[in-house]
């Protein structure tokens, strides 16, 4: 696999590297340099095949030669070691719960995946240095890159999180792992927390003493998992005779439906794809008026969608050689209030006594907005990701009592939280970094 930064197509670096790195030097975004067309025949035949056989057809795809095929199969099938199954709600609209790993959202597909990647590659090396996985979170990514690292020998976590605006499971998901996993409370907001690890892979003097990578969304080796559950899906939905689908995807960074509109330019057959935001709205804005304006992030009930500036967005634009009219023929953008929101979680409750976290219930209003101008027959699924325990606050006492804990909540109990509190100044966490 060979990948170019969107900012320079004739860079050209290894899986590797990209992996390691992250971002490249211009402060573009990894792309491959060549989008692989998966066969007619699977994906005219995917019915027959498992998730994990799903999921190493396109990642030979699109990693080519650069792991064995044999080590690639052991790798995905300890990282997708949980199902993303489509829950029919009627019978054109389903749900693709993507929340049943360790972390209950659907990151983990990204972080197990992107852990066990580097933890391979590592391997093949002697270098000492621990590897640093520093992460911004807004709080379901650092949940689930924890999950995914930890115990993961030569590598040690970083996340840095906004303080206050995690719920409290996801704050125990930060602070309880202990091992190599530090969790880092940064008085600010998400993009706060994005600009310190941002700020820290571009200095020269701190990546000569550490050995930094990053775990965002922004990791090519995230991106790439997240294209098997548009896959699957597609193979559950034909498995029921349906051929259209439209997919519906809570989005924040674009890293989730990045990894769908990369998995259409493969070959799979999606019929729209239907862009949902909160009140972070600089897509929905940018695909009305054609100008890319970010803004400094609002806090909303869906906390993990809260993002001013979606670092994926240039991805997404690359994917479509920067033709904005091709792009917006294939995305539809959607943006909703909390008020929104919460009328979406009580109506998915009312009509199918459906608990949703308020991510997903953003995407269910997409659908159903996009349906009311497009009648014809076609199968809407909308993307759950994350499990509605995760966000306590937002259910009234009817809904709460009726979410069912999962397993993994409960294990949390009895650990004990461990943080460390830092301001927004970069000197300060580059000297904690190094101390
Ligand atoms: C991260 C996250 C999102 C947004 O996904 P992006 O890939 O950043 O667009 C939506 N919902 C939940 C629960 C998340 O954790």
């Amino acid at each position: 696999m060979i990948l170019y930064s969107t900012n320079n197509k004739n860079l050209s670096v290894s899986f590797k590297e990209a992996v390691f790195n992250s971002l490249p030097i211009d402060k573009g975004l990894y792309m491959p340099s060549e989008i692989p067309s998966l066969s007619d025949n699977f994906i005219q035949y995917i019915d027959q095949y498992t998730f994990p056989e799903i999921a190493l057809e396109v990642a030979k795809n699109l990693i080519g030669n650069d792991i064995p095929a044999a080590d690639l199969k052991a790798l995905i099938e300890e990282a997708i070691n949980f199902d993303a199954p489509i829950v029919p709600l009627d019978e054109r609209t389903a749900v693709l719960e993507l929340f049943h790993g360790p972390s209950l959202a659907f990151k983990d597909f990204g972080a197990r995946f992107m852990s066990r990647i580097m933890g391979y590659f590592a391997q093949t090396e002697n270098n000492t240095k621990l590897l640093d996985v520093l992460v911004a979170t807004s709080g379901d990514t650092g949940g689930a890159v924890a999950l995914g690292f930890l115990g993961v020998e030569g590598t040690r976590v970083t996340i840095l999180y906004p303080k206050g605006k995690v719920s409290p499971i996801q704050e125990q998901q930060l602070t309880r792992n202990g091992q190599n996993i530090r969790a880092l409370e940064i008085d600010g907001t998400f993009d706060d927390c994005q600009a310190l690890v941002k700020e820290a892979f571009n200095d020269p003097e701190l990546n000569q003493q550490l050995r930094l990578t990053s775990a965002n969304s922004i990791n090519i080796a995230r991106l790439i998992p997240q294209t098997f559950y548009y896959f699957h899906a597609y193979a559950q939905l034909l498995r029921k005779g349906v051929k259209e689908v439209v997919f519906a995807v809570p989005s924040g960074n674009f890293g989730n439906i990045g990894a769908g509109l990369l998995a259409y330019k493969m070959g799979l057959p999606v019929k729209q794809f239907l862009a949902a935001t909160n009140v972070n709205d600089t897509v929905p804005r940018f695909l009305n008026s054609g100008k890319y304006e970010p803004r400094p992030s609002i806090t909303t009930l869906s906390n993990a969608m809260d993002v001013g500036n979606p670092s994926n967005w240039v991805r997404i634009l690359d994917l479509f050689g920067n033709d904005t009219s091709s792009l917006k023929k294939k995305i539809t953008a959607y943006t909703y209030t909390d008020e929104d929101t919460q009328e979406a979680i009580d109506q998915l409750y009312n009509r199918y006594n459906y608990i949703a976290c308020p991510h997903t219930a953003i995407a269910y209003l997409a659908t159903e907005a996009y349906r009311a101008h497009h009648p014809e027959s076609y199968t809407s699924v909308f993307l759950s990701t994350a499990h509605p325990c995760k966000f306590p606050d937002v259910f009234r006492d009817e809904k709460l009592a009726a979410i069912a804990i999962p397993e993994q909540v409960k294990a949390l109990a009895d650990k004990v939280s461990q943080k460390e509190r830092l301001g927004t100044d970069y000197p300060a966490f580059k000297a904690w970094l190094l101390s």
